[in-house]
């Protein structure tokens, strides 16, 4: 899984990662690189910078229809779904092995295109990649039905189906990740797919998507559309062809796209959204540990995540030792992204604006700030890590999720208490517990509200750990046995049975 990794090593001039450039700024569809039907395209930029990597081309309604056509005729006509569930896992498996193959150069088109430390995407993501795709193509070949007993002489079947065309709309914190967290599933399962990337991350999909291709992918099963949400990823969601919706995003649209697939055609959709999670701190834990642990949960990945731990609970017993120990490794993070180096540059200009917009607000409602508070240089994205005690409840740094590299820390006295403080939220996408009570963690395990809870550990990921959330976090789940279900339809089949020997 994922543990710290961070390097506290000195950052150093000369650069870790293969140089890169763009090979694909096109649509894929149908097994083609193509430009949109309207001609546009749309800058994507470096996050350190702000300035422009490529121009990419804009997927509009027109595109979408192209794309969705090709995945209907791929699933309805096209080999994808016909072919024999061990051939689908081949092809699979090929493609991890393609992965494996250009790790660097895809985590360094990464870091380019998201900012984040090229070393966590070369030894982190793009293994992972590779590690959850092997995870699907096993799936592949062990999906079956099932024979369930009938009152009356029929043979019942149950049968497990691949449920058709599958819209999948994915945001920027962690491209590769979220591909795999869907397109592994759908297509281990037979579907045909039609991802529209975050505009913000167009390139890492294209590349390995074309991968993928390489590795025996027939045309249509999988069609990648570049373009902005309100347009591509509405036309996704709304399109009457489309047979089944997965998205990740924030809450807010998630709401959007489950009221677009309920007015067309009541499309199934699953939602992974945001989070405000709780990182609890007991008294009785190993104070350098805990700090350590809960600077992970909220810094990694520059605080794009949704289960980030950004709600910090701290025993008053060990509150204030803890505070001075978070303040002096927050300020001892080291950041560029293609050096050895923990923090990148936030995604672009409107999240760098929303999470200095809440630092104000933390300072506004009374926290108090310990360590960064602004930007640091004069171009990029990149946020001073910044740390606020004496957080309470009501504040907007405490109850909305920022999604940024700002800590803020709360007292608590016992346990009922901060079970009650923990759950009050909208959100219940995971939780985190430091203590080395084994009564505390499983009183803690039962109570907390959250589809994920790490027990002196955070963020860990692997295929088969099912991820998702309770409340505004979301609908079903994705990763593990869980995720298969929401792309497989069930068809019962009933056949009377003629003089059985038994019943
Ligand atoms: P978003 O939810 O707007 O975007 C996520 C994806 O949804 C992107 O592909 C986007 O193009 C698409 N989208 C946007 N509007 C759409 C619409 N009307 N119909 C269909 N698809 C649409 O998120 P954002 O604007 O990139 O980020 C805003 C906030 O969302 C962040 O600050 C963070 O709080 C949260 N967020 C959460 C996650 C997560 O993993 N849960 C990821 C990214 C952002």
């Amino acid at each position: 899984g994922i543990l710290p990794r961070f390097s506290t090593a000195a950052a150093v001039e000369e650069p870790i990662a293969p140089p890169v450039q763009v090979n694909y700024n096109q649509l894929l569809i149908n097994g083609k690189f193509v430009d949109s039907a309207s001609g546009k395209t749309f800058p994507t930029m470096d996050p350190r910078t702000g300035e422009v990597i490529a121009h990419v081309a804009e997927g509009g309604i027109e595109d979408i229809n192209r794309a969705v056509s090709a995945a209907r005729q791929a699933f309805d006509e096209g080999p994808w779904p016909k072919l024999t569930a061990y051939e689908r896992s081949r092809i699979i498996y090929r493609f991890a092995d393609l992965i494996e193959k250009h790790n660097d150069e895809i985590a360094a088109l990464e870091t380019w295109d998201n900012g984040k430390p090229f070393e966590q995407a070369a030894r982190i993501e793009i293994p992972m990649l590779a590690r959850l795709m092997r995870y699907y193509a096993g799936w592949a070949d062990k999906i079956h039905g099932l024979i369930v007993p009938a009152d009356g002489p029929h043979h019942v079947q149950v049968l497990y189906e691949p449920i058709g065309v599958c819209g999948q709309i994915i945001p920027w914190n962690f491209p590769l990740l979220m591909y795999a967290w869907k397109v592994g599933p759908a297509l281990a399962c037979g579907n045909t797919v039609v991802l529209k990337t975050a505009e913000q991350t167009p390139l890492s999909a294209l590349f390995v998507s074309k991968l993928l291709h390489e590795a025996g992918l027939p045309d249509g099963a999988l069609n990648v559309v570049s373009g902005f949400g309100p347009i591509a990823g509405a036309a996704l969601a709304s399109h009457m062809d489309v047979d089944k919706l997965a998205f990740t995003g924030s809450t807010n649209t998630g709401k959007v796209v489950l009221e677009l697939a309920a007015r067309s055609n009541l499309k199934p959709v699953t939602l992974e959204l945001g989070g405000k999670s709780p990182m609890i701190i007991m008294d009785d834990a190993d104070v350098d540990k805990a700090v350590e642990l809960a600077h992970f949960a909220l810094f990694f990945n520059q605080g794009q995540c949704c289960c980030a731990g950004s709600r910090t609970f701290v025993h008053e017993r060990v509150y204030d030792e803890f505070v001075a120990k978070a303040k002096a490794r927050a300020l001892n993070l080291l950041l560029d992204p293609f050096k050895h180096v923990e923090q990148g540059p936030q995604i672009d200009e409107g999240q760098f604006n929303k999470i200095l917009h809440y630092i104000k607000c933390g300072v506004d409602d009374g926290a108090t700030l310990e360590a960064g508070g602004g930007r640091l240089g004069t171009k990029g994205y990149y946020i001073r890590p910044t740390v606020f005690s004496n957080v309470e409840d009501g504040m907007r740094i405490a109850s909305e999720e920022i999604f940024g590299p700002v800590q803020s820390i709360l007292k608590f006295k016992d346990l009922d208490e901060v079970i009650r403080r923990a759950n009050n939220s909208c959100y219940g996408l995971a939780a985190g517990v430091f203590t080395n009570n084994l009564d505390t963690a499983n009183t803690l395990t039962r109570a907390l509200k959250a589809g994920s809870i790490w027990i002196n550990c955070f963020d860990v990921f692997d295929a088969a750990i099912p991820f998702g959330g309770y409340k505004m976090s979301g609908h079903g789940r994705e990763k593990g046995l869980e995720s298969l279900k929401g792309y497989l339809q069930v068809k019962s089949v009933v056949t009377p049975l003629k003089n059985p020997a038994w019943l």
